[in-house]
């Protein structure tokens, strides 16, 4: 696996510094279509931060800190943002008669290894854009999958009902929800090197979580180049743990 520094002046996918903008958290379409109304508030799963107010799809509160560029934004991951609408709908409908929502791939149109591929990539930019916001590098072998330069899908997903969404309803009166779980690892408890990095996203009642697993030598390539990183992971790691006592 291959680590770089993640730079704010490029494409955090393809590396370009050219005409290049931020990304959205939560997909600006899914915003649209959950939130009907202008207001909304944002917040982290991973994160003790209050919640804050969010004006509309482009706040600057549901952007990614790193950046895409144009042609990665409104070509080469147009696709895959779209398949995501679709795989997103068929879920929903799925959970709606109890069945679990992974079948879903059982079917057309993902038996069509294209449309297959396209959900994963989906998943693969949310990622690279939560590792580079967290101070974490550039991982090669996800962008260049993300913007469908390689069909190596290395991102394993896991579909399942979001856990608060009943809570919320009581609470609110309504299922409009999205959110997003910032970056979370898992480390190997001899070595302490990081061993997955993982992502999630909420949107009404479904929840996404997804990830990479790095193997022994990405571990210490990683530990190598970013240790930083790996430490400032290490404590929130740490931190989490002593939270839950
Ligand atoms: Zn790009």
């Amino acid at each position: 696996m291959i680590f770089e520094t993640a730079n704010f002046s490029e494409c955090i996918l393809c590396g370009s510094d050219k005409n290049l903008t931020r990304e959205h958290k939560v997909k600006a379409s899914q915003i649209r279509n959950t939130f009907k109304q202008d207001e909304m508030l944002v917040a982290s799963l991973a994160s003790a931060q209050r919640p804050k107010i969010a004006q509309g799809p482009q706040s600057k509160n549901l952007k990614f800190n790193h950046s895409i560029c144009e042609n990665c934004n409104s070509n080469k991951t147009q696709p895959a943002d779209q398949e995501f609408d679709r795989f997103h709908e068929k879920c929903s409908a799925a959970l709606e008669t109890n069945t679990n929502p992974s079948e879903v791939f059982k079917f057309p149109p993902y038996n069509d290894n294209y449309n297959y591929l396209n959900v994963f990539r989906f998943f693969a930019k949310l990622l690279c854009c939560q590792i580079a916001d967290n101070g974490g590098p550039r991982v090669r072998d996800l962008s260049s999958f993300s913007i469908g330069c390689s069909d190596n899908n290395i991102i394993s997903l896991y579909i399942s009902k979001n856990p608060i969404i009943e809570r919320y309803e009581k609470i609110t009166g309504h299922r409009i929800y999205a959110s997003h779980g910032g970056l979370m690892v898992s480390t190997n408890l001899e070595t302490g090197r990081i061993q997955k990095l993982i992502s999630q996203l909420a949107i009404e009642s479904i929840e996404y979580s997804f990830w990479i697993e790095l193997f022994p030598a990405a571990q210490i390539e990683l530990e190598h180049k970013f240790r930083a990183f790996c430490d400032k992971a290490r404590e929130a790691v740490r931190v989490a743990g002593d939270r839950q006592g």
